[in-house]
């Protein structure tokens, strides 16, 4: 590691990478009454929603609603609202990265901002985190580094020729004509819609069929806000649509790209294909500190601490229990207060406060009643 000396203080914890759910996490912490911790996070709060492409919306609705107990479902913290804040139903990255700043510092939540964490490792009863610059220490870490600037970027041969959708700052700087998008969940669908809107030809791929999917789980079907999407005329126009076609390849001789399914089937286009294929996500630099799932996510206490190393805790949309996956902010905030009361609890403190998650619907430790689909 290149660095100073290991400094002196011992936090009681880390949490590495001021996202959605590190802040969200932060902030719990500090209801805990916990006040010897610290955000380390590689660039700005808020940085992988502020680099996110420039058209991209988020696909949940907020909208204002603490006046009656119920938080905004993009919320993060009690009594914030991206809605009231932001103006807006469905914010860009860069303005919910701004949401997330104004909650930073309206709960002083200590950010360490430009510190990247390299590595962390258990020492004695403890963590030593490594940064580029410095080593901390702590008593417990949060694992909140999030997925997006990890894109999945194998999973074909060939797939390296193809531009992730994770790497486009906006949709409006692709050059071409006749685009071709691997993957058909909602990144996907978003990229065809703006290109659609800016009457490209786009050829849409996926090893099954998002858009018919029955459940009622978003994080299996689309949202509504795509699906009305998917049926305005220059997407029915312009996008054509191939479900159930997994792709094999992508090569490129005298500058075409062949994309080759496995059903044989070849396509060609001048511009590199795009892929929307999903994220590998930051825990693989923390993998020998959980047991790993059969689907390769990390494996959770029910208080989301690993099985095999006590006192690191993962939050974010990495987080999943049985067949419950908590991708989403208003699924993954449910688990905040559980982690800070367990953190808490073993620094010996009350956390009276954080039955005020309770009482906004945010404090799910029940995981019995995750799942339930709507019947109608
Ligand atoms: C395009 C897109 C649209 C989405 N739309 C929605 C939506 O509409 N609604 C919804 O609820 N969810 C949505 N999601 C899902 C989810 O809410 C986001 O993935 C969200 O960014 C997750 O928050 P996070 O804090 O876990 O990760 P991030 O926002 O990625 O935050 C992680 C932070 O950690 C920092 N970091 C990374 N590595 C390190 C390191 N080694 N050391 C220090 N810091 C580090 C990063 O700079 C970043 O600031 C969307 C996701 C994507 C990709």
């Amino acid at each position: 590691m290149v660095g100073t000396e290991s400094n002196e203080i011992v936090y009681d914890v880390v949490v590495v990478g001021a996202g959605a759910a590190g802040v969200g996490a932060a902030v719990a912490l500090k209801h805990a009454g916990i006040e010897n911790f610290v955000v380390s996070e590689r660039r700005k709060v808020g940085a992988s929603f502020a680099s996110w492409p420039a058209e991209t919306r988020f696909i949940t609705p907020s909208y204002p609603t603490n006046s009656i107990g119920m938080l905004d479902l993009n919320s993060i913290a009690i009594g914030t609202s991206p809605a009231f804040s932001l103006g807006v139903e469905h914010p860009t990255g860069k303005e919910y990265a701004r949401y997330l700043r104004a909650v930073a510092r309206f709960f002083e939540v200590p950010v360490r901002q430009d510190t990247d964490v390299m590595q962390v490792a258990k020492v004695g009863d403890g963590f030593r985190i490594d940064t580029a610059d410095e080593t901390l220490q702590a008593k417990h870490v949060i694992w909140t580094a999030g997925e997006f600037q990890y894109p999945r970027l194998s999973g074909f041969v060939g797939s390296q020729l193809c531009c992730h959708t994770a790497t486009i700052p906006s949709y409006e700087e692709l050059d071409g004509d006749d685009f071709i998008v691997v993957g058909g969940y909602e990144s996907g669908v978003d990229v065809a819609y703006h290109l659609a809107c800016r009457d490209k030809r786009v050829r849409l791929f996926d090893k099954g069929c998002p858009w018919e999917e029955e459940s009622s789980d978003p994080s299996v079907a689309l949202s509504p806000f795509t699906l009305e999407r998917m049926r305005e005329d220059q997407f029915v126009e312009q996008v054509e649509l191939f479900p159930h076609t997994p792709i094999e390849s992508v090569t490129r001789a005298d500058a075409m790209y062949e994309v080759t399914a496995r059903d044989g089937h070849r396509f060609q286009t001048r511009v590199p294909p795009l892929l929307a294929g999903g994220f590998e996500g930051s825990h693989k630099l923390v993998a020998d500190l959980f047991e790993r799932r059969d689907d390769g996510s990390p494996l959770l206490s029910e208080h989301d601490e690993s099985t095999i190393v006590p006192g690191v805790f993962l939050c974010g949309p990495t987080v999943r229990h049985n067949n419950y996956v908590f991708c989403f902010i208003f699924k993954y905030r449910q688990r905040f207060a559980v982690v800070a009361k367990a953190i808490a609890t073993s620094l010996g403190l009350p956390a009276e406060n954080l039955e005020e998650y309770r009482k906004w619907g945010m404090y799910l430790d029940d995981l019995s009643c995750c799942g339930e689909e709507c019947v109608c």
